[in-house]
């Protein structure tokens, strides 16, 4: 193989959305103005990298809000919680920030809505993921979960002409509309989300690397395991045509064997993952002969939201 074909497809946009930058800059915040120890629940975001850096400075990352000791601070992450928790920090007088997404903030009041008007709500999304949990837990007796091709054959509504399908915000746009359809063969009436609840950055790393997959003998996709977008983009740019995917958290555990036969390396990045990986990476990819670089243009990204309302407030404080 010539030197001159080793290439790298460089996705953009790729990297950190906006709810996650958020999240991440609310630890930064509270450690700041409150000092250490901050308490999170779960992972802000789902990235080893961040979680990690943050822990040195100083946060506690807990699984429940039980584990926090009365009066404390804890932050909830971007991926959002349930009433229920809310209602346990309150009854721990936890004071609390919450860094869920406003995207995923969206969902939930969907959830309220439907279940207010009495409507049967299947939520698509995958059984055990933080997200699915909050937004579920808006309204349990109304929700069901769909994830696989046979929960919608196990689905039971009380009115088919009551039925409307919602989503997690980090599912495949493809495989999601196919689980809907599923769904609408089984409940025709089977009404649609009042706006798309798979958000702007799952949608656009996946149309990204859609378009440089085809080109791309390897897509390395940098992100965690439990990084469901992350996942998503390995799934997406092997079905739009690459012929080897995988997600790495850092730009060490690539497998040199990977390379073999190589020409076109493409790279991207998950919503929870900082540029500083990807950088890495190309890096490391530069040192073994992929030193050129193309950038993947599909959409320039512009959105960011406030930081939550208790840090503004005791920022002006
Ligand atoms: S991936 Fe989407 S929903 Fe999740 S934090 Fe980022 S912008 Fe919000």
């Amino acid at each position: 193989m010539p030197a001159g074909g080793k290439r790298v497809l460089l996705a953009k946009p790729r990297g950190y959305c906006a709810g996650v930058d958020r999240a991440v800059i609310a630890v930064e915040k509270a450690l700041e103005l409150y000092g250490a120890p901050v308490y999170v629940r779960k992972e802000i975001v789902h990235n080893r990298h961040v979680v990690e850096t943050l822990r040195e400075r100083g946060v506690i990352f807990v699984d429940e809000t039980s584990e926090v000791p009365e009066g404390e601070l804890v932050v909830f992450s971007a991926h959002g919680v349930s009433p229920a928790v809310h209602a346990e920090a309150a009854e721990r007088n936890l004071r609390t920030i919450d860094a869920t997404c406003p995207l995923v903030t969206k969902v939930h009041k969907e959830v309220n809505r439907f279940a207010k008007d009495d409507y049967d709500i299947l939520l698509i999304g995958h059984e055990g993921h933080e997200e699915v949990e909050g937004t579920a837990g808006e309204a349990p007796d109304k929700v069901q979960l769909v994830d696989t091709a046979e929960d919608v054959d196990k689905v039971q509504v009380r009115d088919p002409s009551k039925v409307i399908w919602l989503s997690q915000t980090t599912l495949s746009v493809d495989e999601t509309m196919e689980r809907v359809d599923q769904l609408r063969d089984k409940f025709p009436g089977l009404a649609d989300p009042p706006s798309d609840d798979i958000c702007y950055a799952t949608t656009n790393r996946q149309v990204a690397v859609k378009a440089m997959a085809a080109e791309c003998d390897l897509v390395l996709v940098v992100g965690s395991t439990n990084s469901s977008n992350s996942k998503r983009l390995v799934e997406v740019a092997l079905k739009a045509g690459a012929r080897a995917s995988h997600l790495v958290d850092f730009a060490h555990e690539v497998d040199e064997a990977w390379l073999e036969g190589v020409e076109t390396v493409g790279v991207t990045s998950g919503a929870s993952v900082p540029d500083v990986l990807v950088m890495d990476l190309l890096a490391w990819l530069a040192e073994r002969g992929w030193d050129s670089v193309d950038e993947v243009t599909t959409a320039n990204e512009k959105i960011a939201f406030a930081l939550p309302h208790e840090l503004r407030k005791a920022a002006k404080a």
